[in-house]
């Protein structure tokens, strides 16, 4: 199969199958075999086993042939299937699996695989409407998976790069440098793509960390963390508030490290969110 990720070959494979891009399921494909080549190359290496989510026409999933063990290539959409079958069948080691990825049994699919492989990633250029409960899925196995690798809006990717008070810290960024080591590879410009989209992406990759030892319950720091982000203009104090937290613990715990100022969560670093929750709740 020559390469699938070019403008010629795409418009061939849509044509002959009489499909075409649906915006509805995020289909911008990738028309540039450097960038799906640099994807797959920081997303993974030949003993690993490659779970891709969104093949589409197959443009990333023919470099993760290339490189991996084996890849498992979850795609949502029939018509993409049925060009799948011809794009993948020189490449035996990739297994096209017709599923919406936001309902798969994650967990399961990992156990299993983790029975034949050491080292298990993801890799994808993610659908664009979907990619906070995508990741927060992939998140949810962080002790699970060696590598996470996505391409994404780029406005989204700066969500977890974020600095400390800046527009885009968010909850989200808290959770990701809680659980990994994040950054953003490379930019991607939106002319790589067929449709063109209206933004550009990044690639970003997650590299998890160990959990924190003295944090007793992950789950629970992480509840926590999205009520001190409920309402971003409200004040950390009246979030809690809301929430039924015991403010005297809250005050004390700012009056200590936040003397005499008025705080939102925004302004708190991973570590102080780490503090208050231990004094507030643990
Ligand atoms: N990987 C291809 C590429 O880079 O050219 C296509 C990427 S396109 C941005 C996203 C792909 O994800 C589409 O093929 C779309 O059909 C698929 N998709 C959308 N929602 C999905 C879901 N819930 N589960 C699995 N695949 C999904």
């Amino acid at each position: 199969m020559e390469k699938i990720a070019t403008y010629k070959t795409t418009n061939y494979l849509l044509n002959k199958y009489n499909g075409h891009a649906k915006k509805g399921y995020g289909q911008n494909f990738i028309i540039d075999y450097n960038t799906v080549f640099n994807i797959a190359s920081i997303g993974c290496d030949m003993q690993d086993c490659v779970i891709e989510i969104g093949p589409g026409l197959g443009a990333l999933t023919q470099c993760l042939a290339l490189r991996a063990k084996v890849v498992y290539a979850f795609e949502i959409d029939p018509a993409c299937i049925e060009i799948l079958g011809e794009t993948m069948k020189d490449y035996p080691n990739v297994k096209v699996v017709n599923h919406d990825f936001l309902s798969v049994d994650l967990d399961y699919i990992l156990a299993m695989l983790s029975n034949t492989y050491d080292s298990i990633k993801i890799v994808s250029n993610l659908p664009y409407y979907i990619t906070t409960p995508l990741l927060l899925k992939c998140f949810e196995s962080h002790d699970k998976l060696a590598q996470i690798t996505v391409m994404m809006q780029k406005e989204v990717a700066l969500r977890f790069t974020a600095m400390v008070d800046t527009k885009d810290y968010n909850g989200l960024t808290i959770l990701a440098q809680y659980l990994y080591d994040a950054t953003i590879a490379f930019d991607v410009s939106r002319n790589i793509f067929s449709p063109q989209p209206n933004v550009d992406s990044a690639v970003v990759v997650f590299k998890p960390k160990p959990l924190d030892p003295t944090i007793k319950d992950t789950q629970g720091f992480f509840t926590f963390v999205r009520q001190c982000f409920a309402q971003r203009r409200k004040t950390l104090t009246n979030n809690l508030k809301h929430s039924g937290y015991d403010l005297t613990k809250v005050n004390a715990w700012l009056n200590q490290n936040k003397p005499g100022q008025t705080i939102r969560a925004e302004q708190l670093s991973l570590d102080e969110f780490k503090s208050l929750y231990k004094e507030v709740v643990q």
